[in-house]
């Protein structure tokens, strides 16, 4: 049975330290922990979250991109744990797209992020995957693969004026993306 995790927020010291590489994939405290990660995105309507959000300093992260309402354009896909992940390589190509965080809410920013990635990282059996990711997911990744090394997306914006509230946010970018 899935527990909802309390979500740290960004002034907690958590939130800016750097995540330890997961030593036992098959540790139940391990998959708990993704159960408990998977059930408390869904519930935030998020796309996708870290342990370092809900204050387990562990390199691991779930990938769960679905239109929901924070993201009505998200593509659908299974939420996926991703452990120990590394980014291989990836595109010269930098977009820039609006992000917001479970961890600063009622903020959103225009952040870069590569739009090709390739990785590595071991899913939540133990067996290492290798991926290209595009657009929006390749975003999602590294916004989540920043978490583990303490870093949020208002550290990548170009701009203070790049920074909206997720307020303006749902009443101009949503009907113009
Ligand atoms: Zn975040």
């Amino acid at each position: 049975m899935a527990d909802l995790l309390p979500i740290s927020q960004l002034g907690d010291p958590i939130v800016r330290q750097k995540a330890a590489w997961v030593d036992d994939i098959h540790d139940e405290k391990i998959q708990k922990l993704i159960d408990d990660l998977i059930a408390t995105v869904a519930q935030a309507n998020g796309v996708g979250i870290a342990a370092p959000q809900v204050a387990e300093q562990k390199r691991l992260f779930i990938v769960a991109s679905r239109p929901n309402p924070r993201y009505p354009n998200a593509p659908t896909m299974e939420p996926t744990a991703m452990i120990n992940p590394r980014i291989v390589s990836h595109s010269s190509e930098i977009v820039k797209g609006w992000e917001g965080c479970l961890c600063i809410p009622g903020i959103r920013g225009l952040v870069p992020r590569y739009q090709t990635i390739e990785v590595e990282y071991y899913d939540r059996y133990g067996n290492l995957q290798k991926q290209k990711f595009h657009d929006f997911v390749a975003r999602i990744f590294q916004h989540e693969y920043d978490h583990l090394d303490g870093i949020v997306f208002i550290d990548r914006i170009e701009s203070t004026h790049h920074i909206i509230t997720e307020q303006e946010y749902q009443k101009r970018v949503i009907n113009i993306t």
